[in-house]
């Protein structure tokens, strides 16, 4: 079976949507922690599993030998690598062909916070000895395309990213390179940095958002400090907002801006123009 863990989220949900295209809905397994959001993958054919990554004894049943699984990061920051960990051991246990993990952007160089549970994660997958490929994800455009709602309040673009550039893509195209590694041959040990084929700076964006919407937008370049009072203001906990801060500042260092190309190769067509998840968000 393929199995994909995280099934009922964004991405997860966009992998079986590719999987059911290409391989029978028998051959597909999605692992999710509630079996009422899935009701909708079981409707199209695909096999449920209960499992939690919160709940080592959940995951036993998850996998079977010879399976090829997709372990769709956590959410739950603070608490994914012992939860990542778990996720490892059971497939380990089973004996599976291929796991491969939503990893983050650049791997062991990436050097800001919420990259930790990532390169902590991918140790522990080498050092299973499970055959394994890392899906080194870049940003996705929705991270900024739908969160517009204060943009368009304020006319503002705001982030401590400075000059810096992102390099990000649809998470649809993340999914379809998911759904190549899983259902392609010869990736076994490799670790993919998959990116968007070109890097935007905020000011472009700013100035992309205001042509699709005819509204005056500008880029406000702030300091770390401000994001972090800014996201606690609107609601956040003070160490997610800090989290999110320090990603700001990893891309004025350039960190989440590099090109490789291997996101477009792996899909075999050109990455999603954050112009073009826009104006998908425009039209509701
Ligand atoms: P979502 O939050 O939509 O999906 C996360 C999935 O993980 C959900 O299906 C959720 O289950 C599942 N999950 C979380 N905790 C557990 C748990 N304890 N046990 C079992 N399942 C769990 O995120 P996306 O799909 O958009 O992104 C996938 C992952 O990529 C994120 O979880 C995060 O690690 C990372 N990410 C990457 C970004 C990027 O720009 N590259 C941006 C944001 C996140 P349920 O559906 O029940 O909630």
């Amino acid at each position: 079976s393929i199995v994909v863990t995280g099934a009922t989220g964004h991405l997860g949900r966009l992998v079986i949507d590719g999987l059911l295209e290409k391989v029978p809905a028998d051959r597909i397994t999605a692992v999710v922690r509630d079996a009422d959001k899935a009701a909708p993958l079981a409707a199209r054919g695909v096999t449920l599993k209960v499992a939690d990554y919160s709940r080592p004894e959940t995951l036993s049943g998850a996998f079977a030998a010879g399976d090829k699984v997709l372990l769709i990061s956590g959410s739950e920051v603070g608490q994914r690598v012992p939860q990542h960990q778990a996720v490892i051991d059971a497939a380990k246990a089973a004996g599976v062909a291929l796991f491969a993990y939503t990893s983050v952007l650049g791997g062991p160089d990436a050097d800001f916070t919420l990259a930790d549970e990532h390169k902590v994660t991918e140790r522990a997958i080498v050092e299973s000895g499970l055959p394994y490929v890392l899906l080194r994800n870049g940003w996705y455009n929705e991270n900024y395309t739908e969160r517009l709602a204060p943009v368009l309040e304020h006319g503002a673009v705001v982030a401590a990213a400075g000059e810096g550039r992102v390099a990000s893509a649809a998470r649809a195209d993340y999914a379809a390179a998911a759904v190549a590694v899983l259902t392609g041959e010869g990736h076994e040990n490799t670790a993919y940095e998959l990116s968007g084929d070109t890097a935007w700076s905020f000011a472009e964006y700013a100035a992309e958002i205001a042509r699709q919407t005819g509204k005056d937008i500008a880029y406000r370049a702030v300091s770390a400090d401000e994001v972090q009072t800014i996201l606690t203001g609107a609601g956040l906990p003070g160490p997610l907002a800090a989290i999110l801060a320090d990603v700001d500042t990893a891309i004025e260092r350039g960190l989440l801006a590099a090109t490789p190309g291997d996101l477009s190769r792996l899909t075999g067509r050109p990455t999603t123009p954050i112009a073009d998840s826009l104006a998908v968000t425009l039209k509701g």
